[in-house]
């Protein structure tokens, strides 16, 4: 690879805008907010990556009704948007929708979608879809979790059914929970790889558990690994260990990250310790993977992450680690004693589990190949 790779950022503004949460009446809070995406934004700007010449602006593509139906029921397409033309409501605790919530989640599809198709089709080698909302909990027939649309699972259907790309994607999903919905659409798929790392969470019934492997053709290619709360930069990197060996034996065309920045300390939501520098050895190492396997495809699609303050820093720190330039974390994020709490016991524990498992479908982890 040459170091003159193209970026490409998937930014609008309607995503620093719209799809405001109704607080405070009815009374509800949500961190899914425009603020995520003006922050991050703000940031961006202020540090002036727009300005490198390596890095390209891009807008979300248009979104038919034909492709929303490839991975949603017309029902489920047709709620959102006849809840959305009432003025909004909720749909369930952790769904809210406002009059122009219909318009911004097909536009956040297009974003994933202009992102992924951007870098298969050698427009830019890597990219980033700064959209919201959410997508990886959202399910075919219905909105969960603050996700309306499965934003990266109706992207590769497209590309699957109305571009007949057909070669292997590799989804990492480093979002804080389980992508539920994300894995469920691919979970009888062997073209399409996988992998959580995400905080165990007894409340959200036995979703994500380690011993969910796919099934049919799929077995073998939905991997999870829990991980417990309050893990530390330390803990994520050693668990990324597991990635190596995967994916150069899966081999895959592209790899699309679930990028969620919910593991971070100081996330509302999340309960890991991870700082930002975390998500910079994370790009770092999946970018030298791809480099290897995918000629550096790589696109990375916001999924969660909800601490306006850190969560620009953990979006520099990927753009960073692409550009091979140096990344400074803030100066509040050193000395944090909450990196000191280290989980590796039973990270160990679950980590030896997962592969025993996996030994049957993954001779590069059984023969501790890398
Ligand atoms: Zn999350």
């Amino acid at each position: 690879m040459t170091t003159e790779n193209l970026i490409g950022i998937i930014v609008d503004d309607d995503f620093a805008s719209k799809h405001i949460p109704p607080y405070p009446k009815p009374s509800f809070i949500s961190f899914e907010n425009p603020l995520r995406i003006k922050s991050i934004l703000n940031h961006l700007e202020r540090i002036n990556i727009f300005n490198n010449n390596r890095i390209i602006k891009v807008k979300p593509r248009d979104v038919t009704q034909a492709t929303m139906e490839l991975a949603h029921s017309k029902y489920h397409i047709e709620a959102i948007k006849r809840v959305s033309n009432m003025g909004g409501g909720l749909l369930e605790e952790d769904v809210f929708l406002t009059e122009d919530t219909y318009a911004l989640a097909k536009k956040a599809i297009g974003g994933a979608i202009e992102a992924i198709e951007g870098v298969i089709s050698n427009k830019y080698t890597q990219s980033f879809a700064l959209i919201r909302p959410p997508g990886h909990h959202a399910f075919r027939e219905k909105a969960s979790g603050l996700c309306i649309f499965n934003n990266i699972a109706n992207s590769i259907l497209y590309l699957r059914n109305h571009l007949n790309f057909n070669k292997k994607i590799a989804i990492i999903d480093i979002d804080d929970h389980f992508g539920d919905g994300l894995a469920q659409y691919f979970y009888d798929d062997s073209s399409v790889l996988y992998f959580s790392i995400h905080e165990f969470d007894f409340t959200e019934g036995d979703l994500g558990m380690v011993d969910e492997l796919g099934i049919d053709e799929g077995i073998g290619k939905n991997i999870n690994l829990p991980v417990p709360e309050g893990i530390t930069n330390e803990d994520f990197y050693y668990c990324l260990d597991l990635l190596e060996p995967i994916l150069n034996e899966f081999q895959p065309a592209v790899i699309v990250v679930a990028a969620g920045f919910d593991m971070y300390y100081a996330d509302p939501i999340g309960n890991c310790s991870l700082t930002s520098i975390a998500y910079n050895q994370f790009a770092d190492k999946i970018l030298k993977i791809a480099e290897s396997v995918c000629e550096g495809k790589i696109s990375f699609i916001l999924e969660g992450g909800y601490d306006i303050i850190g969560l620009p820093y953990c979006v520099e720190a990927i753009i960073k680690a692409l550009l091979k330039e140096k990344y400074e974390p803030p100066d509040y994020e050193n000395n944090l004693s909450v990196l000191e709490n280290s989980k590796r016991k039973e990270i160990d524990k679950i980590k030896t589990f997962l592969k025993s498992l996996l030994y049957p479908y993954w001779d590069h982890l059984k023969l501790n190949i890398k």
